[in-house]
Parts: C-alpha cells; structure tokens; sequence
C-alpha cells in the first residue's frame, strides 16, 4: 500500500562498519540500563496495590520516566557508547494517557491506508504512578508510546519557534505495530509518508536501541513532513515532472523502496562509493544542451533528494547532538552517513558538484529498478554533504554569537525552513526546459541559503564561501562583503546589484 506513496527512508547502503563506530553502540550499557529500569518497576509495583485507576484518569500535563538522549552541554561529551538515560519528563496536553492521544500526537496501530485516509486502533498503553509522582510504562511498547510522544512534543515545539507550525499541523500522526504487506522493507526502518502525512514505525529486530527510542531517527523523519510540504508537493505539480509519458519514467515522489543495496552489483561495482568521492570524476559535459529530458529530471530528483536526505540527517543532529545518531540503532549504517568533516578526511564541508551528479544519472543502468535504487544511495552521499554544510555552520555560528549549540541550531533551522519555503515556489514554476542551459547545482542551492542567514560575522559567511568555492569548475569568483552589518557572497563587480 505504501508504494504509490511519498516515503524517505533513512537508510543507505550495509557496508562494513569500521571497529571504531562499533564501540559507539554497547549492547552491554543499554541492556543494563533496561535491566535495571525493569527492576525499578518491579520494585516499584512490588507491593502490589493497584494504581490502576489513576493511569486511566491521568490527563493534561503528566510527568513519566522515559528513555532518551542525554543532555550534553557539547558534541564532545556525546561520543560515548550509550547516550541514553532514564529520566522523568513532561508529556504536554495529553487527552487520554492509556492511548497516549493529546495535543502533539496520535497513534494508530494495526493501521490501514486507503486512497490516504489513515485508520488504526488506538494503543492501549500501561502505566503506573510512582510514590513520586510520575508514572512508568509497565511494558516495553508503552514506554514507546511515550517517548515517541516526548519527540513529537519537542520537534513540534521548534517548528513554533521556526515558524514551521503553519506547515505540520497537530496532532502528527504515527503509525506504529503495524505490518507492512506488499513491500521488500518491512522491517529496520522509519518512514515518512507524505500522502497521510504520518510517519511510521516498522519492526524493529536488530538488537541495540529500538527505534522509538532514537529521537535522532525520530527527528531525521520528522523533518521529511517538511520539506515534503514546502518542496517537494509543489514540484510534483510541475508540468515538467507531472506529465510523465512513459510509466518506467523516474517520478518525482524518488521513494524508491529502501534497496537491498548488498544485493545491487551496479552499486558494488560502483566508482562512486565513498572512498573514491574525492577523486575528480566529472565529464567534461561542454555541451549541456544535449541533455535529455530524463537527464534533466534524474538530475534535479537526485539533487533535491540529496538536499532533502542532507537537511533531514542535520535535524536529527541539532535535535540529538548525537553526530552517530542512526548507528544506535541500525548496525548497518554506512560510515558515510557519520556527520564529522575528520571522519571524511575533509576540511571544509565540500558539495558535491554538479558534474559529479551529472555523471551519476548519465550511467548506463540494466533497467529502472536498478537505477532507482542506485539514484536512491547516491542521495545519501550527496546528503551528508550537505549535512556536513549546516552542521559546521551551527558550529561556527555558535562560537561567533557566543550562542548555545541549541540557540545557533534554532537560527539555522529558521533560516533552513525560510529557505525550502522559497526554494518550493520557486520550483513549482519553474521552467525546466529552460534549465538545459542553466542546471540549478548544489553551490546554487546554498547561495541562496545564504542570502536568507543573512551572516552577521565575516567567519559565517567564509564557511558558506568556501562551501560554495569547493567545485572547483565554478567560474564564478565571489568574495564576502560587507553592508549593513550583513556579509554576503558578491561577485566584486555585482556587490551593489547584490545588495539591493
Ligand atoms: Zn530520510
């Protein structure tokens, strides 16, 4: 049912994680830390007298013990094998605690889907009160329920200060203990389907940090109901990607099923995996104009999946401070994915260029399967880059505002979400045929970031110009200049243009 629709997924290839990440995730940690909340409960529900009633009455703003991300004050702190505790929280607006419905979210389970109209069961969730006053899920799915409330409560509450409110309209629907018929993932992974607007939960068997618990994961999805609404809708209705002639054609919606990427002999073969990314392997393309059409759309659904990808990896950053945060829970995550320059050996985080991506949708493909899926792998790494981009720029941002980790994160996700608004009513009028002579590439792209940031200190707008310097067969030489206490990448001779 699921594949008609508009799903990201947020996995990538299974190759051989390296020894260092396997430390980041210790089975032993957080099975003791599980032992011993279980022991608490029993201890707390030893005495058997019966709280029953008062799970079933509790309403508004309820206090539970839940398991999720430490608080760190830096990235530093965060590198250790099990950044995850129990603590007491508070769930906001809750309606009805045994369903855990409220303001912020609503569960369906054993859900069904037809022509996007959501049914599911409510949950029964099971909780009891603690002589101190805050309740504690009796079984493993409550406390899901119950932290997936929490993340949904508090990404929620950024989209208030980011302005994002008026887009993901409450309560977010999550889909979760449902079975995925007709579909090669069923299993590992979280969804977000832009037609029900929900995001789903599908089983979980790998053995660390089960997917409701990873707000990282949470918040990485969470983000794909965003640039869905401000990006990629509108662009469906272009009549360049609406109007597809040929069924085998690549669509739009690239939510090509998670591919078995081991299984892929393009993708095995490919010159493209990570190690090789920082060799030159652009074609010399002097003659744009004898792109295809379907060149063309591959092109712009590559780029702007791996901007979508990118974006949605640094959310799940600035919400977990955790630059590994999917490697808790998916043991097959490729080391691509980790969001640090040294781990990818650079010093600057370098887009990947527009001869690069060119070169990937011109690749001769067995058939469409093969070249969605592999369309679908190289998102990723065009993502991370991307990720990379705005991690650094939190990063910077931060140091040179005297500013928390949190506070520059919520200046940079305002300006991300000001942007894809923009970037959305733009591409939904755009004329792609026109676009032969002038491609929109990933340096594009974060120009025009820049000019909604609007960087304050000289350092900010450096980083962006360094990014935008990193393909090296752009022509165009810019520099960061000065006015009005805003810097802003100009040509020398535009820099009155530029600052209109
Ligand atoms: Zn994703």
């Amino acid at each position: 049912m699921l594949q008609r629709l508009f799903v990201f997924f947020i996995l990538c290839r299974p190759i051989n994680v390296p020894t260092n990440f396997n430390r980041l995730v210790s089975r032993r940690c957080l099975c003791t830390t599980l032992t011993t909340y279980l022991t608490t409960i029993l201890f707390l529900s030893g005495c058997g007298k019966s709280f029953k009633s008062e799970a079933l009455t509790a309403n508004g703003n309820v206090k539970v013990l839940l398991l999720s991300n430490k608080q760190v004050n830096s990235e530093l702190e965060v590198e250790e094998a099990n950044p995850f505790e129990f603590k007491v929280v508070e769930l906001f607006n809750i309606y009805d605690l045994v369903s855990l419905s409220g303001k912020y979210a609503r569960f369906y389970t054993n859900a069904t889907n037809k022509e996007n109209n959501l049914k599911g069961t409510q949950p029964i969730a099971q909780f009891f009160k603690s002589k101190k006053g805050y309740f504690v899920a009796k079984n493993n799915f409550s406390l899901e329920l119950a932290t997936l409330y929490y993340h949904t409560q508090n990404l929620a509450l950024i989209d208030q200060k980011i302005g994002a409110n008026q887009l993901n309209l409450l309560p977010r629907k999550i889909v979760i203990g449902t079975k995925i018929s007709n579909s090669s993932f069923q299993e590992n992974n979280a969804i977000y389907d832009g037609g029900m607007d929900a995001i789903i939960f599908l089983n979980y068997t790998e053995s660390n940090l089960a997917l409701p618990f990873n707000g990282g994961i949470f918040a990485h999805e969470y983000f794909h109901s965003m640039f869905y609404k401000a990006v990629q809708k509108g662009l469906e209705s272009n009549p360049f990607f609406k109007e597809n002639s040929d069924p085998s054609e690549s669509k739009i919606d690239l939510n090509l099923a998670v591919p078995k990427f081991e299984k892929n002999k393009f993708i095995e073969n490919s010159k493209m995996n990570p190690h090789t990314l920082k060799k030159d392997l652009s074609l010399e393309l002097n003659d744009i104009k004898s792109l295809s059409k379907q060149s063309i759309k591959d092109y712009y659904i590559l780029l702007l999946k791996g901007l979508n990808e990118g974006i949605a990896d640094f959310w799940g950053w600035a919400y977990s401070q955790d630059k590994n945060f999917i490697l808790h829970s998916i043991s097959k995550v490729p080391s691509i994915r980790t969001l640090d320059l040294k781990a990818h050996e650079l010093r600057i985080p370098e887009l990947v260029t527009q001869n690069m991506i060119l070169n990937e949708v011109m690749g001769t493909f067995a058939d469409q399967e093969e070249k969605s899926a592999y369309i679908n792998y190289f998102s990723y790494i065009i993502g991370t880059r991307f990720a990379l981009f705005f991690k650094e720029l939190v990063t910077v941002i931060s140091k040179e505002r005297k500013l928390s980790t949190d506070e520059a994160s919520t200046i940079v996700m305002k300006s991300i979400f000001t942007y894809l608004t923009q970037l959305g009513e733009k591409l939904v009028k755009h004329d792609f045929n026109q676009s032969k002579v002038d491609l929109i590439s990933s340096q594009d792209l974060i120009f025009e970031f820049s000019q909604v940031l609007k960087p304050t200190k000289l350092p900010e707008c450096q980083l962006i110009l360094d990014t935008f310097n990193s393909d090296t067969k752009n022509s165009k030489k810019l520099s960061c200049l000065i006015k009005n206490e805003i810097y802003a990448l100009s040509a020398p001779q535009e820099e009155s243009a530029s600052e209109k």
